[in-house]
């Protein structure tokens, strides 16, 4: 009932009469001016007139089931949100859920992390109170091979959504990264459970860096957040509701098509690496080429003196010859 006031609060333009709410929910005037009061020791500025009703007339930046669910307009991706003060890592969090049951399309939400994760046992950088920390539990039926390309996809909606909230337009370092300037804004976590031939679930992990004001010593030259390059703070809630969106549309594109022809070529315009030279890294053996795009699997193409070669992401880094993109 929280998530549905609080959406039915922002949606409104003038007051919300109490006697409409108890109405609509079966419930008191008393439940609902408890509801009304735990909003506002959350931050929430809520005007009370008498005869009138409710009136919402500011929202701070807070992370909150309530918060969340009142803001994303989706059909299943991120309606229900598990949300955590703190927590080990949020992908941690939507894997014990896949294999306990949970639903498609839940979204697990930190305000902070103790234990952020990136690729093969990176660590993700997770303080309170600025950032995002999310995953994406999904039950696709597609097969398992095919599931690595919802990173690129992830990648794309994020961009997107960055877009529309901040008017910022990123990059894409191939596969997982979303950059600006050179530096990491965004890192994206795939994680999956699989049998022969089917996936038991998929787990996305999105860290976005937005309100942050300054990084560690040992990534502040390759780590920046949505703050630092715009000036302006960002309400959290919202940049998820707007991935979310972007996101489930391409999804639905996906199962369609079962590969990323639908979004290869904007991928391909947002790739930082495109038409670059890059450093691959492989587990044993590093060379230089020319990125030249992505393929309709998600897979990078690029192109070394004398063969064009294909680039699985699995156990692959790319770099800029000079440093990090
Ligand atoms: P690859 O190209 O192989 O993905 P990567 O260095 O980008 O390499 P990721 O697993 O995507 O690796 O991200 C983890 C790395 O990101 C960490 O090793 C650290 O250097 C950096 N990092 C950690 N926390 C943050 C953060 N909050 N913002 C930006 N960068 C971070």
């Amino acid at each position: 009932m929280k998530s549905e006031i609080l959406r039915l609060l922002k949606e409104s333009d003038g007051y919300l009469s109490g006697q409409q709410l108890c109405d609509y929910f079966q419930v008191s005037r008393t439940a609902v001016w408890k509801v009304i009061e735990q909003l506002k020791k959350e931050g929430y500025q809520i005007q009370a007139v008498r005869n009138k009703g409710y009136r919402l007339m500011g929202s701070p930046d807070v992370l909150s089931k309530a918060e969340i669910e009142s803001m994303v307009q989706t059909k299943w991706a991120g309606r229900q949100v598990v949300y955590y003060e703190e927590t080990d890592s949020t992908n941690i969090r939507a894997k014990d859920a896949g294999e306990k049951g949970g639903e498609h399309g839940s979204l697990f939400v930190a305000e902070r992390q103790v234990a952020g994760k990136g690729r093969r046992g990176r660590g993700w950088e997770s303080p309170a109170g600025t950032s995002i920390y999310m995953t994406l539990l999904l039950r696709p039926t597609f097969l398992p091979v095919k599931a690595p390309q919802l990173t690129l996809l992830m990648a794309v909606a994020v961009v997107e959504a960055i877009r529309q909230v901040t008017g910022l337009t990123g990059g894409i370092k191939w596969p997982n990264d979303v950059v600006f300037n050179g530096k990491k804004l965004c890192g994206i976590l795939t994680e999956m459970s699989t049998e022969i031939g089917f996936i038991n679930y998929v787990v996305i992990g999105v860290g976005i860096n937005v309100n942050q004001e300054t990084f560690p010593e040992e990534i502040k030259d390759k780590a920046t957040s949505l703050k630092l390059e715009t000036g302006a703070g960002i309400r959290r809630g919202e940049l998820i509701a707007a991935v979310m969106e972007r996101f489930e549309a391409y999804y639905e594109t996906f199962l369609k098509t079962e590969d990323l022809s639908a979004v290869r070529a904007r991928y391909n315009r947002l790739l930082v690496n495109r038409g670059q030279e890059v450093k691959v890294l492989e587990p044993d053996n590093e060379y230089e080429a020319r990125a030249v795009g992505i393929n309709d699997t998600g897979e990078l193409i690029v192109r070394t003196k004398d063969a064009e070669k294909t680039i699985y992401a699995g156990e692959v880094s790319v770099r800029g010859v000079y440093g990090y993109v």
